[in-house]
């Protein structure tokens, strides 16, 4: 089962096009733009950088 707690997500940003998305964190480190499963909706890119996490605390390196 998957659960999508506050904790789970963060900023993201498209790799390919900057668009800023909400993203989930998984267990094993994936990086899912939340409400967009197909990628990026500008690029259709699906690799994203972590900006920070949505609770304002700094992301874990
Ligand atoms: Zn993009």
């Amino acid at each position: 089962m998957t659960h999508i707690t506050e904790n789970d997500r963060a900023a993201g940003r498209c790799d390919g096009c900057g668009n800023i998305y909400t993203v989930r964190l998984s267990p094993d480190g994936e990086i899912e733009p939340i409400g967009v499963p197909a990628g990026c909706t500008q690029c259709g890119g699906t690799e994203f950088t972590v900006l920070g996490r949505a609770d304002g605390s700094p992301s874990a390196p």
